[in-house]
């Protein structure tokens, strides 16, 4: 397997609110954010990495450009063997751009691709492969040895950090995680509200049920219920546990 390089903050990270109160680890921490989709993670995650000068990964994404390469070369995102020989010639970067980061493959600029329809039920049957697991449970570790930094996914908590400083686990009510992926798709959506809720309760089935590093909670993971919080509260909670070392 081939090592990545470390995705760098996006430009901004590091600025802060004037009149804020800081919030300010006395050590570099590594925050862990898991979740079923639609449940506000990624919102959360980049604007907690933000308030703290810390690095955002959203592993979901690799998981999508896993299955983005699959698809473009007519592999099933089901064949081990053949997802196995992929992994073993991607190699997956993050970029800083004046846009924020860009995911790149093998230098092909995927951003945008990777959110195009059929990529995230993909993803999910990819990610239930050993190979692509194993292949990407290196990559984010490599990624998170200079700690400072939150990782968002399903197993961040459970699998690839168990000695994450700190571990959320983030859920809402699934027509609200529904509704709120329905209004982030693009206009006109080319799906109903009700297509957008099967897809992602077939997705949540499988990643909560497949063998491997299943979506759960971490036994030490704070939980926080999004259904009825702003994104900015949800925030402001994680920086109480954080800075107000609350730990349950
Ligand atoms: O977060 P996102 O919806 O982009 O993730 C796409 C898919 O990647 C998920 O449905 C899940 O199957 C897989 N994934 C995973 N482990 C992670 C992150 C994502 O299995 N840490």
């Amino acid at each position: 397997m081939k090592h990545q390089q470390d995705p760098l903050p996006a430009k901004g990270a590091r600025s802060r609110a004037r009149g804020e109160k800081a919030c300010r680890p006395p050590k570099p921490l590594l925050i862990t954010i898991d979740g079923p989709a639609g449940a506000g993670k990624t919102t959360v995650s980049r604007g907690l990495a933000a308030k703290l000068g810390y690095r955002y990964v959203d592993t979901g994404a690799l998981y999508r450009a896993v299955a983005h390469e699959a698809l473009r070369k007519g592999i099933s995102p089901q064949d081990d063997s053949n997802l196995r020989r992929l992994c073993a010639g991607l190699k997956v970067t993050l970029k800083e751009s004046p846009q924020g980061l860009r995911l790149m493959v093998n230098r092909r600029d995927i951003t945008e691709a990777i959110r195009a329809p059929g990529i995230a039920m993909a993803a999910s049957t990819a990610s239930a492969q050993p190979s692509v697991r194993a292949y990407l449970l290196g990559l984010q570790r490599q990624l998170g040895k200079k700690r400072a930094a939150v990782f968002e996914g399903r197993d961040m908590g459970t699998v690839v950090f168990p000695d994450a400083d700190v571990k959320f686990f983030l859920d809402a009510d699934p027509r609200v995680r529904a509704m709120r992926r329905f209004k982030e798709m693009q206009h006109p959506p080319h799906m109903t509200l009700e297509e957008v809720e099967e897809e992602m309760r077939q997705r949540d089935h499988a990643d909560r049920s497949r063998a491997l590093a299943p979506l759960k909670a971490a036994p030490d993971a704070i939980r926080i219920d999004a259904s009825h919080l702003s994104q900015e509260e949800v925030i402001r909670q994680m920086l109480g546990y954080i800075c107000g070392g609350v730990r349950k």
